[in-house]
C-alpha cells in the first residue's frame, strides 16, 4: 500500500521574521527537511503567490516574511535561489507588485535572483516560466484565500502563476466557469509540480477574496510535497468538504493527490484546531450554496454575476482594463466602465484591482432569491 503523504501544520501567531523562520523550518523538517529537497548547487525557485501590488498587511500576496524563510532555508541548503511569479496586470504591475508586496526586498537581503516570468516554452500548449522548467526545484508559497470562483485558492492554484503573461487572462476567457477553469489549473499542477509547498495562513482571507475579502489570522503554515492534501487541509480549515473545493475535486479525480483527510498523515499541530467555524465564502459561491441542491441545477444558469466598478473609488490605475482578456474594460470621460456586451464575468478585474473599487454583483434572480 502507498504511503500516505504528509502534510505538517504548524502554529505561528505572527509575521514577526525569527518566529516566521522558526515556525517554517518546523514545518519542512516535519515533512523530511529541506536537505530532502534541495542539494548544494541545485537551481531552485521560490514561487509565492503576488496577486497585485497590495501591502503585506492586506493579506492579498503571500507574506514577505514567509517567502523569505523559505528562500534562506534553500540558500542554507546550498541552492542557487530564485524568487518569481507573474502577478495580475502582467505589464507595469510586475515591478511595483514586487516592490509593494515586500518581495523585491527580501530577494535583495536574502541574496536572491529576483525573476519576471516573461520568458516561456509551449508545454501541452501551456507557456510555462522557463525559470521553473529550468530550475531543480520549485518551492510553492502560496497564500490561503478564498477565491470568486475557485471557491479557495492555495497549494495546487499557485503554481497557475507559472503560466506567464497574457495567457492567464486567455485561460479564464476559455473557461469562465469554476468545473473548466478547474482542469486547466490542474494541467499546470501536474505539469510544474513543485518538490514542495509551504502555505501562508497566519493571516488568511475569507469572503470575497482573493483580494477584497476579510482578514482572517489563522495563524497556521502548512507543509509537504502533495499539494492536493495540503488543499484538503487548508478546506477542513475553511469549515469545507475537500471536494467542495473545484481545483481539488479534479486533481483528486486524475490522481495528482490525496484528497480524503483519512489518508492523510498529519504531523506536528492539531488541524481541528485551526477550523474557522464562521469562515465566509465569497459572494459568488455563497449565494449557490445557500439554495437547496434540487433547486440549484435548475437555477444555477440564470445566476448571474458581474463586476461594477465605483467610479468615486477607483483611482483610475488601468490595471483592470490592461489585465481583462476581452478588452471589456474603456475609458468614457476619464471614468472606468465595462462594456457587459464582452464581459464574459471571469472577475479578473475584481481580483486585480488594487483599490477594491470593483463589487461583484447579482442579477435581479439573485436579488429576488437571497434579497
Ligand atoms: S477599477 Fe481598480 S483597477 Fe480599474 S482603474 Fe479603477 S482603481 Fe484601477
Ligand atoms: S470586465 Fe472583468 S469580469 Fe468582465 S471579462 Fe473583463 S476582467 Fe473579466
Amino acid at each position: 500500500m502507498a504511503a500516505k503523504p504528509k502534510v505538517a501544520v504548524v502554529r505561528c501567531p505572527d509575521y514577526e521574521r525569527e518566529r516566521v523562520f522558526a515556525s517554517v523550518k518546523k514545518a519542512v523538517d516535519l515533512v523530511g527537511g529541506i536537505n530532502a529537497f534541495v542539494a548544494p548547487g541545485m537551481k531552485v525557485l521560490v514561487k509565492p503567490n503576488i496577486l497585485s501590488a497590495r501591502p503585506p498587511e492586506d493579506a492579498v500576496d503571500t507574506h514577505p516574511e514567509v517567502v523569505r524563510a523559505v528562500a534562506r532555508l534553500a540558500k542554507e541548503a546550498g541552492g542557487d535561489v530564485m524568487i518569481g511569479d507573474s502577478p495580475g496586470g502582467y505589464g507595469k504591475n510586475i515591478d511595483e507588485a514586487f516592490e509593494v508586496s515586500g518581495i523585491k526586498k527580501v530577494a535583495e537581503e536574502e541574496g536572491a535572483r529576483l525573476v519576471r516570468f516573461s520568458a516561456s516554452r509551449q508545454i501541452e500548449g501551456m507557456p510555462i516560466a522557463t525559470a521553473a522548467l529550468e530550475a531543480d526545484r520549485v518551492i510553492s508559497v502560496p497564500k490561503l484565500k478564498t477565491h470568486s470562483i475557485t471557491v479557495l485558492t492555495a497549494a495546487v492554484k499557485n503554481t497557475f502563476g507559472m503560466v506567464t503573461g497574457l495567457h492567464k487572462a486567455e485561460c479564464h476567457s476559455r473557461a469562465p466557469k469554476a468545473e473548466d477553469l478547474a482542469k486547466i489549473l490542474v494541467k499546470v499542477y501536474a505539469i510544474t509540480r513543485p518538490c514542495l509547498s509551504v502555505v501562508d495562513g497566519i493571516v488568511a482571507m475569507d469572503g470575497d477574496g482573493p483580494s477584497a475579502g476579510r482578514l482572517r489570522p489563522l495563524g497556521a503554515l502548512l507543509a509537504g510535497t502533495d499539494a492536493v492534501a495540503i488543499d484538503a487541509c487548508a478546506a477542513r480549515m475553511a469549515g469545507l468538504a475537500p471536494l467542495d473545493v473545484p481545483v481539488t475535486k479534479e486533481a483528486y479525480a486524475r490522481g495528482l493527490g490525496e484528497a480524503d483527510l483519512g489518508r492523510i498523515d498529519l504531523v506536528g499541530d492539531d488541524l481541528n484546531g485551526f477550523v474557522m467555524k464562521d469562515f465566509a465564502l465569497p459572494k459568488t459561491i455563497r449565494y449557490l450554496t445557500m439554495m437547496p441542491k434540487p433547486l440549484l441545477e435548475s437555477f444555477m444558469y440564470f445566476v448571474k454575476f458581474k463586476p461594477v466598478i465605483d467610479s468615486g473609488t477607483c483611482k483610475r490605475c488601468g490595471l483592470c482594463a490592461e489585465t481583462c482578456p476581452v478588452d471589456a474594460i474603456t475609458v468614457v470621460n476619464g471614468v472606468y466602465k465595462v462594456d457587459y456586451h464582452k464581459c464574459i464575468k471571469c472577475l479578473c478585474c475584481h481580483e486585480v484591482c488594487p483599490y477594491k473599487a470593483i463589487e461583484i454583483k447579482g442579477n435581479a434572480l439573485t436579488k429576488l432569491v437571497w434579497g
